[in-house]
């Protein structure tokens, strides 16, 4: 074994070959199958010119093509990128610029997106894309390297190339508070130091239906793949268009999963819609959820219906892969408001709360926190200012060349060494379970004329989002104060899940003693707006 997220899947062919590896819809593929698919697209990247280190974005919506186009990309020794397809063309141009990639590979509907990126010269003319499917009858519209109908032609036995766990496996473009997304570079040896924690924590093995839920560009949906793989369970990756908690609780059941991992803004939403049976999912052994903080009153919800299952909270950043602490809510909890901690740190990881000057603070006190550990990424694609920002030398001595992540969170230890997490210190949000700086919605809104000053703020809300997104901006003029023309201007640029669903125009932004806007007193005002609706 050489340490690499492919081996998982290697040695489960070696050894069980006819395993299912994954289900969706009517495709399914067994071990055996995708060992073969990702050697013979391996051999087509190599091919096509691919070399060690250069990287593959992946066009596609989540699909089991896709998923062998990521084994196949590390087997060609190279770096994969999964790309946001319900985004702006605007905001994918961004991201494609800065992955650089040396081939693409797509599918389906984010063919014309391809097709767009090669028009605009996003993609350099004559860069070579490789279809994920075949085409029996008219092309996309632009010259396609290989299509699903050469993998055939190719070896399926051996990868062309083997690797180094050091490398970097993905890149996963987070929203960046200067507007521009930033790619967190992920190496595989950050992946497999989480998987094999959580292999043995959870006791994932053969028999395990694994959900599938986040889509393929967010971190947590590499622990579902590679966690199922490594044990030789089967993944059941949810297609994108099952979005409606009834449908989602139906995928539970129908599918028998025994795992369901998804952020609590899904859990809140399929128990509000009713969407979580009283004694239903006999199948489901875990539940887990990360990202952001799941309220206790919903989980108390999930905990009695679902009697049977383990619930999991698992807390964690991109940039110290998928989780680095957990917390086992053993009992259902009395008490509504009190939170659940984050818990203790995962093996292999470790979690410092420190003050200003990077000393621990005592338990009880509240101080920010930093991770340290297996996890962490060597930092940003090309970026070498906000890696140095972000990453920095551990602090204690004799920890030699070991770094630590500034997380931006606020957390505290108790007595008892839990954690908890206790909000943030910069202005990123979680809403529907996505990761967004709210300066990154502020830098689009900034460049539109009809406005001549903004601010976005985040509001707690009653309902499943979490966070609200709200805006309170000075129009240039009578005619530019209208929310829905800028909202669907806002739609060019920003991915749906960023637009601000509470727009206020107003004469002047409201300042601090300091000149600045003051954000607070436009929390308050957006939060009495929503607690009057
Ligand atoms: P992401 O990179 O999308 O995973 O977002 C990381 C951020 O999400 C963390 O820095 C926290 O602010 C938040 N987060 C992640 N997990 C949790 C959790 N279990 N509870 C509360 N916040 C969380």
């Amino acid at each position: 074994m050489s340490g690499l997220l492919q081996d998982y899947v290697t040695a489960q062919a070696e050894r069980r070959a006819d395993a299912v590896a994954l289900v969706m819809g009517e495709r399914r593929l067994t071990y055996g199958e995708l060992e073969r698919l990702s050697n013979q697209l391996a051999h087509l990247l190599v091919e096509a010119g691919c070399r060690p280190g250069d990287r593959v974005c992946l066009c596609t919506e989540k699909s089991p093509q896709a998923i062998v186009g990521m084994l196949a990309a590390l087997k060609a020794r190279c770096t994969y990128v999964p790309i946001d397809v319900a985004s702006p063309t605007a905001r994918i141009a961004r991201i494609v610029r800065s992955a650089d990639p040396a081939v693409v590979l797509t599918m389906g509907a984010a063919m014309s997106l391809v097709g767009e990126l090669l028009a605009s010269e996003v993609l350099a003319p004559g860069l070579p894309v490789g279809a994920l499917e075949r085409f029996p009858g008219e092309g996309p519209g632009f010259p396609v390297a290989f299509d699903a109908a050469d993998w055939d032609s190719q070896p399926g036995e051996r990868a062309p190339r083997t690797g180094d766990p050091q490398e970097i496996a993905h890149l996963l473009f987070t929203s960046g508070s200067t507007g521009d997304p930033k790619g967190v570079a992920i190496i595989h040896a950050n992946v497999r130091a989480f998987v094999e924690w959580a292999v043995e924590y959870f006791g994932t093995e053969p028999g395990d239906r694994i959900s599938g839920h986040p889509p393929l560009h967010f971190d947590l949906s590499t622990f579902d793949i590679y966690a199922t793989f490594s044990a030789g369970a089967t993944l059941f990756p949810v297609p994108p268009s099952t979005l409606l908690p009834g449908q989602l609780g139906e995928f539970i059941s129908s599918n028998q999963l025994t795992q369901w991992f998804s952020v609590p803004s899904t859990m809140t939403y399929m128990a509000k819609f009713g969407a979580v049976p009283e004694r239903g999912f006999p199948s489901l052994k875990r539940v887990l959820w990360c990202g952001e903080v799941l309220p206790t009153a919903i989980l108390i919800d999930w905990m009695k219906r679902i009697a049977q299952a383990s619930f999991t909270n698992l807390y964690g950043p991109t940039e110290a892969t998928i989780a680095s602490s957990f917390y086992t809510v053993e009992e259902i909890p009395r008490d509504e408001t009190a939170p659940i901690p984050i818990g203790t740190a995962c093996a292999g990881e470790e979690l410092l709360v420190l003050d200003g000057e990077c000393n621990p603070v005592p338990p009880g006190e509240i101080g920010e926190l930093y991770i340290a550990g297996a996890g962490i990424s060597p930092g940003y694609w090309r970026d070498e200012r906000r890696t140095s920002e972000a990453f920095r030398p551990d602090p204690r001595p004799g920890r030699g060349e070991q770094r630590i992540y500034r997380t931006g969170d606020l957390a505290r230890f108790d007595r008892d060494g839990l954690a908890y997490f206790l909000g943030r210190t910069d202005s990123q949000i979680k809403s529907r379970g996505y990761r967004i700086e709210l300066g990154e919605i502020e830098a689009a809104l900034n460049a539109r004329p009809e406005i001549v000053e903004c601010a976005v703020v985040g509001v707690e809300s009653a309902g499943f989002e979490g966070t609200s997104i709200c805006c309170a901006f000075r129009p240039a003029s009578e005619a530019d104060s209208n929310p829905a023309a800028l909202r669907s201007a806002l739609a060019a640029l920003l991915p749906t899940y960023m637009l601000p669903s509470h727009w206020r125009s107003l004469e002047a932004l409201p300042k601090n003693v300091n000149g600045k806007i003051d954000r607070r007193r436009l929390r308050e005002m957006f939060s009495a707006e929503q607690s009057q609706a």
